[in-house]
């Protein structure tokens, strides 16, 4: 049976973007265009360069399901299924946080300091705290392939989603996954240990964008009443796990950084160095710690 092509990308286009944008969703016309191109297995740019592309009545009702769905504030990464970190694409969907593009500060932190040692990675072994979709660690083990992992996380529904993401990225063979608490499920000490914890005081998550609020993981974003919850954790237990010369990076929040150095200093009294990388925007983001 021949396809019934009932409207054009255009006109499909232009009603959508009106609908977001009263719904007060800020790239509404982005959005729609991401969702048609979802809806219709076409790349989004296929749309900018073929305005009128027909829409068969299945694509129509299918991109309706995804506008709707929107509408009511589901984040774009989820419907589409994938978010771009780091320059490469991570599945995505309610099992796990969406990357953020802040974090991709600690991926480059964690790999300026892994070349301190060796530039691939030679031999090291390390830990990524809460590892959600995996976008931290599989990150590292694309840029270090002479490195091994272990991917840690209390959700057993995020690990297997990480894993699919390291498949995809053929990292799967050097990456260990393992269900448990912060880092009580880690085997071995090892060289390097990553983090970025749940740290959005509790209270915050009342009034945070309803995309967030609604859909993501609290698991994976409540830090208590301060955020500091895990990452007290994390900084009262990282030594132990940490080969001499190891060291630790953490993503915080706004806001966080001078509580989080205070603590660093008492839980590693013998470090070389503690410090905090700031974000593009000037705040500070990754805290660093190095061991003797
Ligand atoms: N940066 C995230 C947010 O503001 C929080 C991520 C986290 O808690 N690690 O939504």
């Amino acid at each position: 049976m021949p396809e019934s092509h009932t409207t054009t990308a255009r006109t499909v286009l232009t009603e959508a973007r009106v609908r977001l944008g009263e719904a007060g969703i800020d790239e509404a016309a982005l959005e729609a265009r991401l969702l048609l191109a979802h809806a219709m297995d076409v790349t989004p740019s296929a749309l900018l360069l073929e305005p009128d592309h027909p829409v068969t009545t299945d694509e129509a009702t299918a991109f309706e399901g995804l506008l709707m769905r929107r509408l009511r504030r589901e984040p774009l990464a989820y419907l589409v299924g994938e978010r771009e970190f780091y320059g490469l694409r991570f599945l995505v969907d309610q099992r796990v946080l969406i990357p953020r593009p802040e974090t991709e500060l600690l991926v480059e932190s964690a790999l300026a300091m892994a070349a301190e040692r060796s530039a691939e990675g030679d031999g090291l072994l390390m830990a990524d705290v809460g590892t959600g979709s995996g976008c931290i660690v599989v990150s590292l083990a694309v840029h270090l392939p002479g490195a091994r992992f272990y991917a840690l996380d209390l959700s057993g529904e995020a690990l297997a989603l990480a894993r699919s993401n390291a498949e995809r990225h053929g990292v799967e063979e050097r990456v260990t996954f393992l269900e448990g608490d912060v880092l009580a499920p880690l085997p071995e000490p090892v060289d390097m240990i990553v983090a970025n914890p749940p740290y959005v005081p509790s209270r915050n998550l009342e009034t945070i964008q309803p995309e967030i609020r609604h859909y993501e993981p609290r698991v994976a974003l409540e830090g208590g009443p301060e955020g500091l919850d895990v990452a007290r954790r994390v900084l009262a237990d990282a030594g132990r796990h940490l080969r001499p010369g190891g060291r630790l990076l953490m993503e915080i929040g706004h806001g966080q950084a001078s509580e989080v150095v205070e603590t660093a200093k008492a839980s590693f009294p013998t470090a070389v160095e503690i410090d905090m990388v700031p974000d593009l925007a000037g705040i500070p983001r990754v805290l660093r710690v190095r061991l003797p």
